[in-house]
């Protein structure tokens, strides 16, 4: 079903709605050449309850995508709302009823070199995925990674821009290597940063702890979100620097993000954290997350469909 959902999906490409197949991008453009493009990765979660198809938090990740481009020197052809509308008109051109995951880039396009600027183009990916409620049951083992996160000495790690993830690339390869799931990498100060491709949180002592946005991170709007989460149930948050053997002595940690929504972390180097399960609170955690994503916090939701009816 999902496999067929996405063989003929269609993008938004540089104003067009055409099959992913048939984009093409110059071999010698600069997103091509240096990964010199801003994105930001979207979910949509389908709502039986709504009927309806929401994309989370919308406004808060083109904000982002905006402050990406300032660092990066490129400037956006299109504002927030056409932006929007060109996600919406996307999403309806797929006919997507269903959880998604949505890729919005702005690439630096034509011949050209690393300095460049311009062109600046947009492509936005919509695809059919569904949410990862498999990884609440399988913790996964997380290794403090040799490599350095990238920080604002070389790579501001807060714009989220493609070349920025060789960096990701080979911590995680690293941590594969070596027959773990997850790398933490840390940052330049050797206090602990984040990982591959979501930010870190732990449990210890009753307080939900996680590395602040001067930690070498992206700026997750996951991780703001589950930190109003946390203190809506009452849970005392920090956000604070966070110490390698902190995580070695924690009740819980889990990795979180748009699309990693929330991985158990059930061992670090081997040091087995907690009952070495996914702990109660980051069930808990992953409920309300879903509730939150799907219909209960509707300021945070751009619905898709009007007169929706269920796939
Ligand atoms: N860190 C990195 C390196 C990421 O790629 C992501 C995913 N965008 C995150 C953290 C989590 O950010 P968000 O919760 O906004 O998706």
């Amino acid at each position: 079903m999902i496999d067929s959902l996405n063989k003929d999906r269609i993008i938004w490409f540089k104003g067009e709605l055409i099959k992913a197949s048939e984009a093409k991008v110059h071999v010698l453009s600069p997103t091509a050449q240096y990964g010199l493009n801003a994105f930001e990765g979207l979910r949509g979660y389908w709502s039986d309850k709504y009927n309806n198809l929401f994309i989370f938090r919308l406004d808060e990740h083109l904000e982002r995508l905006q402050k990406s481009c300032q660092i990066l020197g490129i400037t956006s052809p299109y504002d927030n709302k056409e932006i929007t509308e060109a996600t919406i008109k996307v999403l309806h051109a797929n006919t997507f009823r269903c959880d998604v995951s949505i890729r919005v880039t702005l690439f630096v396009d034509g011949e050209g070199g690393w300095s460049s600027s311009n062109p600046v183009n947009m492509f936005i990916a919509p695809i059919a995925k569904p949410r990862s409620d498999i990884n609440l049951e399988n913790g996964k083992k997380g290794m403090i990674s040799s490599f350095e996160r990238i920080n604002d000495h070389s790579m501001p790690p807060r714009a989220k821009v493609g070349a920025n993830y060789i960096n990701s690339r080979y911590a995680y390869l690293e941590a594969q290597a070596l027959s773990f799931d997850f790398p933490i990498m840390l940052d330049r100060m050797g206090k602990v940063s984040e990982s591959s491709g979501s930010c870190l949180m732990m449990l210890r002592d009753g307080v939900l702890v996680t590395p602040p946005n001067t930690a070498s991170i992206v700026e997750s709007i996951t991780r703001n979100t589950i930190l109003e989460i946390s203190k809506k149930l009452n849970y005392e948050t920090e956000v604070r620097s966070v110490d390698k053997a902190e995580l070695y002595s924690a009740d819980e940690i889990f990795l979180c993000g748009t699309t990693a929504e929330i991985i158990p972390i059930i061992s670090i180097d081997n040091y087995i954290i907690g009952d070495g399960v996914t702990g109660s609170f980051t069930k808990k955690i992953y409920n309300e997350y879903l509730n939150v994503v799907t219909g209960s916090e509707p300021n945070w939701l751009t619905a898709v469909w009007k007169n929706s009816k269920k796939c």
